[in-house]
């Protein structure tokens, strides 16, 4: 197959396009490296560097590869980006998904989304997990930028038969994750632990509570999400990628302390505007079509080894 993967230079973009270079598909890579690496571009693949905003040359170059899917990775993937620029976000996350949109319908390819279910459902109470038929509750721009793309999607659809997929990621970590995203703690915690450098934990809601809750999944199963979509077992789905299991900001440092093996000092700090107390999403959904999520503990471990190679040749 032919797949074109936008972001393909970030965290998870560049892991999809790996693993599908890996699959034996035809992989073109673009992103405008605004957050992203050339040198996560899996070498197999084309790389276009350009700005998903560029309608006429995304169409041209769409048109030309004439892709059987596109896995659309690139966004303005910050929450508190998108608070302080609302417009930026809007234009390169609804608008700029648009044209990969108008693409995918221009070239008949299946699109797979990189939805956030992080986001997407605001507060989830404890004891609860969100599934995917809970109403978004969109709490920052990004998520209603999120939100509203997934219903273009599924208007599209309806009106013009587009074959689309939407993944709803919890917290993603593992190799090349950047500080900068949705959920850089892993990474932020990671580079500083190994470097000897304190970390902080930030409240919940009240200095040195065990701070918030996220679902952390690994990259490999957002991968194997993407890989069964563009088969087309996922058509018209939404689905949450996730594990269902809550794990609290001075848990994972705990966690990564030990792994890391290190003695930097664990500190406390205030609670971060904007911050949802608690995200943790339903993964049954997952879990019955993709099969089980990582478990943490294996996954933190890939990670931190991953981290510490990185960090030693640094
Ligand atoms: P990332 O910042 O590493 O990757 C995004 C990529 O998109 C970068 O390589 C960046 O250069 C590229 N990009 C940004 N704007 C672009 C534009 N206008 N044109 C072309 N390329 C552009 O982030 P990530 O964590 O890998 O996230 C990938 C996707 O998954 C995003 O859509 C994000 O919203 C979504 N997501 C991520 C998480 C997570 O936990 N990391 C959770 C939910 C959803």
């Amino acid at each position: 197959m032919k797949i074109l993967v936008t972001g393909g230079a970030g965290f998870i973009g560049s892991h999809v396009a790996e693993a599908a270079v890996e699959a034996g598909h035809d992989v073109m890579v673009v992103d405008d490296l605004s957050s992203g690496r050339a040198e996560h571009v899996p070498p197999n693949a084309d790389f276009q560097p350009l700005d998903i905003r560029n309608r006429s040359a995304f169409t041209e170059l769409a048109l030309h590869f004439g892709p059987d899917a596109i896995s659309h990775h690139a966004a303005q993937a910050s929450v508190s980006v998108s608070v302080r620029e609302p417009l930026l976000d809007a234009d390169i996350n609804v608008l700029g998904s648009l044209n990969v949109a108008e693409a995918a319908l221009a070239c008949g390819s299946r699109l797979v989304f990189a939805s956030t279910g992080g986001a997407l459902y605001g507060e989830v109470a404890e004891g609860e997990q969100a599934g995917e038929e809970r109403p978004a509750e969109p709490l920052s721009p990004y998520a209603c930028s999120k939100a509203a793309f997934e219903h273009y999607l599924r208007a599209f659809g309806k009106s013009a038969g587009l074959r689309y997929t939407i993944l709803r990621y919890g917290n993603v970590y593992g190799p090349r994750q950047d500080p900068h995203g949705e959920a850089g703690v892993v990474a932020i915690f990671l580079r500083r632990l190994l470097r000897g450098e304190p970390i902080q934990v930030n409240a919940r809601s009240l200095l040195g509570d065990e701070g918030c809750v996220r679902d952390y999944v690994y990259v490999r199963d957002s991968v194997r999400a993407n890989l069964a979509a563009f088969e087309g077992g996922l058509d018209r789905r939404t689905i949450n990628i996730a594990t269902g299991v809550g794990t609290s900001t001075r848990e994972l440092a705990d966690r990564l302390h030990a792994l890391a093996g290190s003695h930097s000092a664990v500190n406390d700090g205030p609670h971060r505007d904007g911050d949802l107390e608690r995200s943790v999403l339903d993964p049954t959904v997952m879990i019955a079509t993709l099969g089980e999520p990582t478990p943490l503990d294996r996954g933190l471990t890939a990670t931190t080894e991953w981290f510490r190679s990185e960090v030693e040749q640094s």
